[in-house]
Formats: C-alpha cells, sequence, structure tokens
C-alpha cells in the first residue's frame, strides 16, 4: 500500500491526526430529582471532502481512544463511497439500558446542546450508532434547532420551510416524519448485496450458484439474507447471538426465519434445519461468508479452516489482521467493512441531500440511487486492486486516501 500512495512524511502525519477532539461534560437530571455529571466526545477527524460524518455511540465503554479510531475509519469510508464528506464520531459514557426514557431524553438533549457549536449541515453531521436510535436523532435535532440561527417565525416566513429543512441536516438517521430518509432501514443490507452482485458478475458466476452462510441476523444480516434470497443467492445457513440454523437445501424462507425468531427468541430450531454453533457457521462448506454480528470473529484459530472463497463483511472489523494475512494466503477474496457496509452511510448522505434541497425521495429511488453509487464504488475498488495487485482492502485504502490526499 506505502508503495503505490507515496504519501510525504507530512501528509502522512496529517493523515493520521485529528482535525479537533472535543470533550464536553455536562448534567443530567435523574428522574429521583439527583443531578449526575456525563462526559461525551466529538471527534472531527478529516473535512477534506465535506462536512464531519459519523455516528454517536452511547455505551459505558466509550472513550476517547475508541472514538478516534471510528471517526478515522469514517473518513476511509465516506472517501471510498465517493461522498461529499468527511470523518467524525461521538459517543457519551453512559449504558442507555440504565436510564428511563426521560432521562435518556435529557441526556441526548444535554449532549446535543454541548456540541451544538461544532455541528451543522455544512460542518459536522452525526448519526446513529451503538446505544442510539432515530429517536435519540430527532431529540438532539430538535435541540439543535433551538440552538441555531433559525428564528421560530421563519418556518411562517418564505422560504422558511426549507430553511428548516436544511437545519434538519444536521442528523440523519431520523424518523420517517422527521426529514428521515426511504430505505435507510435496509440500506446496510442492500448495499452489500449490490456488491456481492457486482462481484459475481465479475467472476462470471451466477448468483444462484453462490452457497451463503450469514452471522447475525440484526439490521445487517437480515436486509442482507432477505434481499440476497430474493436476488438468487442460496442461504445456507444464518445465526444470532444465541445460536445457528443450517438448511443445506436453502429452501426457506427468511421472512419465517424471522417470524421464528421473534416467536422463540432465536433463529436457532427453525423447523427442518440442522443446529449448528456460531464457531461452526464460520467454517462452514460455503462459497461466500457474511460475518454481519460482531468484530474479530474470524482470527488466526479459525481463518485457515474457512472454507468460503468470499468473505463481504458487513460487520465492522470482523477479520483480525493476522486472519487476513492467512486468507489472502489462501486466495479468499475479501469485500472490507469500509466498501461492504458503506450502504448505510450513503443512504445517510441521502438523507442529508434530501433535506438540503427540500425533498422526499420514494423507497425505489433512493435504493436505485444507492445501487448506483455503492456498485461504482465497488468497481473502482475492483479495478484498482487488479492494477496495482492490491487485496480489495488494500485497494479501497488506497483509492479513500488518494480522494482524501488529492483534496487536502
Ligand atoms: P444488530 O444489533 O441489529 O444485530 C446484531 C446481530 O448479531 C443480532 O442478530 C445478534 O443476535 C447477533 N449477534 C450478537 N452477538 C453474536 C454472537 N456472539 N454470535 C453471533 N451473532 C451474534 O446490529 P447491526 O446493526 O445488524 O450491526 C451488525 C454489524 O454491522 C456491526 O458490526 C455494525 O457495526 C455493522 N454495521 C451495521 C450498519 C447498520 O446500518 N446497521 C452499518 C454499518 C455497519
Amino acid at each position: 500500500m506505502d508503495k503505490v500512495l507515496k504519501l510525504r512524511p507530512e501528509v502522512r502525519a496529517k493523515l493520521c491526526t485529528p482535525n479537533k477532539i472535543i470533550e464536553v461534560n455536562f448534567p443530567v437530571r435523574r428522574d429521583n430529582g439527583q443531578t449526575e455529571n456525563f462526559t461525551g466526545f466529538r471527534v472531527q477527524f478529516n473535512n477534506s471532502l465535506g462536512p464531519y460524518k459519523g455516528g454517536i455511540r452511547f455505551h459505558p465503554d466509550v472513550n476517547l481512544a475508541e472514538v478516534k479510531a471510528l471517526a478515522a475509519w469514517m473518513a476511509i469510508k465516506t472517501a471510498v463511497a465517493s461522498l461529499p464528506f468527511g470523518g467524525g464520531k461521538g459517543g457519551v459514557i453512559v449504558n442507555p439500558k440504565s436510564l428511563s426514557t426521560k432521562e435518556l431524553e435529557r441526556l441526548s438533549r444535554a449532549y446535543a446542546r454541548a456540541i451544538a457549536n461544532d455541528i451543522g449541515p455544512y460542518l459536522d453531521v452525526p448519526a446513529p450508532d451503538v446505544g442510539t436510535t432515530a429517536q435519540i436523532m430527532r431529540w438532539m435535532a430538535e435541540e439543535y434547532i433551538k440552538k441555531s440561527k433559525v428564528p421560530p417565525k421563519a418556518r411562517l416566513a418564505k422560504g422558511g420551510k426549507s430553511q428548516k429543512s436544511k437545519v434538519l441536516a444536521t442528523f440523519t438517521g431520523k424518523p420517517l416524519d422527521f426529514g428521515g430518509s426511504e430505505g435507510r432501514e435496509e440500506a446496510t443490507g442492500a448495499g452489500g448485496l449490490y456488491v456481492l452482485t457486482k462481484l459475481a458478475q465479475m467472476l462470471h458466476v451466477p448468483c444462484s450458484m453462490f452457497k451463503v452462510a450469514i452471522q447475525g441476523f440484526g439490521n445487517a444480516g437480515y436486509f442482507f439474507a432477505v434481499l440476497a434470497q430474493k436476488a438468487g443467492f442460496k442461504i445456507i445457513a444464518v445465526s444470532d447471538s444465541t445460536g445457528g440454523a443450517l438448511m443445506e437445501k436453502g429452501d426457506w424462507k427468511m421472512e419465517d426465519v424471522l417470524r421464528h425468531k421473534r416467536k422463540t427468541g432465536s433463529v436457532a430450531g427453525f423447523p427442518r434445519s440442522t443446529p449448528i454453533t456460531n464457531d461452526q457457521l464460520l467454517i462452514t462448506n460455503c462459497d461466500v461468508l457474511i460475518p454481519a454480528a460482531l468484530e474479530n470473529v474470524i482470527d488466526k484459530n479459525n481463518a485457515s479452516r474457512i472454507k468460503a472463497k468470499v468473505i463481504l463483511e458487513l460487520a465492522n472489523g470482523p477479520i483480525t489482521p493476522e486472519a487476513d494475512l492467512i486468507l489472502e494466503k489462501k486466495k479468499v477474496i475479501v469485500v472490507p467493512d469500509v466498501l461492504a457496509n458503506c450502504g448505510g452511510v450513503t443512504v445517510s448522505y441521502f438523507e442529508w441531500r434530501q433535506n438540503i434541497i427540500n425533498k422526499h425521495w420514494p423507497k425505489d429511488v433512493v435504493l436505485k440511487k444507492l445501487k448506483t453509487k455503492i456498485t461504482a464504488a465497488f468497481t473502482d475498488v475492483w479495478k484498482l486492486s487488479r492494477e496495482k495487485k492490491l487485496s480489495l482492502r488494500s485497494a479501497a485504502y488506497v483509492f479513500a486516501i488518494q480522494r482524501i490526499t488529492k483534496q487536502s
């Protein structure tokens, strides 16, 4: 990668350092009347390509080092997807499950007020992440609107509606009735599917020839499973945190598996399926493996036993660096997270864009735009990887860093 990029030391140093680190401490009133202080962060890593973009995480283990790393990752992801955004990330050290709804609302609003001077539609655009939701984005956006310069009367005056819509663009991942975008729910799964479909085309293999195993049946994994099955891929195994189910023939419907999970609490035990563990799923006899749950699940202990020829990283960081080297030697094609799961941030960009131009696009339009954008991103990275003889991961990073440094 270094040989291709040939970065000057000062450029390299700039790429390794965030532009701005914001740390805020703010009081929140608990339901028992006592006040507790909370600490939050917003790291604005790089904005060479546009406003900082990245989620806000509510988790007890949030720390500055993690937020910095995640902000850098976002800068790469938005650049790979050719979005007019940079990278940022935020977080609050809190276990959201330990708060009542009212406390969660007060905390979200207080954090939004604390960072309000540093965010905005053309400055920094946060979104949901682990522990935060569309409703939390609504509370934060409401608070930002109160603190921003939009006078309440402007909403009634000529052009006021579009001014309000633009201010709403400060947050993405909002509820649909509050400036959110159609298609956000399935965006990550759909994006992953468009990438896999293009890869199948590059390899001249029909989708129906691919046997697919998916770890994780949440937002990313479930929508990927439903859409991939509709597109003709053969889903032979799925799992969640409680275990997995194998169906060699693939003659099951993912919607039925979800119904079974809702009824029993697990995908395991689906009628006619064979139970498997998550560890077995990873090394099962399939063509495509989709880690869509946790980080570091493919490591030096199981990488050599993986039978899939393609791994599409829907989860963030599911493969450790040691495992990556083993897989590269085995000539497994790994589609890296920054490319495979950038459907989510791409539809976030569409939400931002719709707010800026005060429009609401139907779902089919959003998904069509997503397909065009993500297929182009995959094609660019694929070509670069062939030209420079790089893995797709290295090619994605080279592509992103070249875009960022051209604008720096
Ligand atoms: P989610 O919480 O909706 O679902 C997670 C799934 O993983 C659940 O089915 C859960 O049961 C399963 N799981 C948890 N622990 C497991 C274990 N030990 N073994 C197997 N399965 C386990 O989360 P999500 O939004 O689908 O995110 C999944 C991954 O995708 C994360 O790495 C996330 O960062 C990444 N991602 C998601 C999006 C998005 O838009 N949702 C976007 C980009 C990246």
